[in-house]
C-alpha cells in the first residue's frame, strides 16, 4: 500500500515536472533564437568593422565600372593601377591614366581633374579620387627614362647646336620610349633668315648624330603673333 501511494505521488511529481517543462520549452527556443540573432548580427557588424579596417577594395563590378568611366574622358588613352580602397561606406580611388605624351602639362591637368569629376559624379560610392597622369604606360617601371638626362644636362648638350642658332623663345622637353625629343622654338624672324635655316637645319643633323640621347629634336618658328 505504501509502495502503491508512493508510486501514486511519485507519477504525479512526474507529470507536474513534465508540465512545467512543456510550459518553458517555448520560451527557451525563444531566448536561443533571439540569443542567436543578437550573436549573427553582432558577427555581421564586426566583420563589416574588420573589412575597413582591412582595406579591402569595391567589387570587381564596381572597379569595371569605374575603369569605363575614366576610359570615356575625352583625352585618356589607357588606365592602369586602378586602385580602390572602401573608407566607411564610400571608397577612395587611385588610377594612373595615360594620355598622349605630347601634349602639354596644363592640357594633361585638364584630363585628369575631368576624369575625377566624371568618376565622382556617376559613382556614389566614391569619396574622392587620385589621377595621376602618366605620357606612356609604365606598368613595367622604366628605369632607362629615369637614366636620361634632366634639363640642364640636355641643355648643355644642346650648346654645339644652340650657339650656332638666334637665341630660341623656348626649348620643350618629351622624355619617350627611353629617349629625349627637344622642341626648339624660334621667333618670327628666323623663318625669314633662308641661309640662318639651312644652317640650322645642317647644325640640327650633326646634333642628333652625336647625341645617343635625342630621338629627335625639331626647330618650330612662331608664324604670329610676332
Ligand atoms: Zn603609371
Amino acid at each position: 500500500m505504501v509502495r502503491l501511494v508512493r508510486f501514486i505521488q511519485c507519477s504525479l511529481a512526474t507529470r507536474d515536472t513534465g508540465s512545467e517543462v512543456s510550459a518553458a520549452l517555448p520560451d527557451v527556443l525563444a531566448a536561443a533564437i533571439m540569443g542567436f540573432m543578437i550573436l549573427r548580427m553582432g558577427g555581421e557588424l564586426a566583420w563589416g568593422a574588420l573589412q575597413e579596417l582591412i582595406d579591402t577594395a569595391l567589387d570587381e563590378e564596381q572597379v569595371a565600372q569605374i575603369r569605363s568611366t575614366l576610359l570615356a574622358t575625352p583625352g585618356v588613352v589607357d588606365v592602369h593601377e586602378l586602385r580602390t580602397r572602401r573608407m566607411a561606406h564610400q571608397a577612395l580611388v587611385d588610377a594612373h591614366v595615360q594620355v598622349d605624351g605630347r601634349i602639354s602639362v596644363s592640357e594633361g591637368h585638364r584630363i585628369a581633374e575631368s576624369a575625377r569629376a566624371r568618376v565622382l559624379r556617376e559613382h556614389a560610392e566614391v569619396l574622392d579620387v587620385l589621377v595621376h597622369i602618366d605620357p606612356e604606360d609604365d606598368v613595367v617601371p622604366d628605369a632607362v627614362t629615369m637614366k636620361l638626362p634632366g634639363r640642364e644636362a640636355v641643355l648643355r648638350e644642346l650648346q654645339p647646336l644652340l650657339a650656332k642658332l638666334p637665341a630660341p623663345r623656348r626649348i620643350d622637353l618629351h622624355y619617350l620610349s627611353g629617349h629625349v625629343e627637344v622642341e626648339i622654338f624660334m621667333g618670327q624672324e628666323f623663318a625669314h633668315d633662308a641661309e640662318g635655316l639651312r644652317r640650322a637645319e645642317a647644325a640640327v643633323i650633326d646634333q642628333l648624330g652625336r647625341s645617343p640621347n635625342f630621338a629627335r629634336l625639331v626647330l618650330n618658328c612662331q608664324v604670329a603673333p610676332k
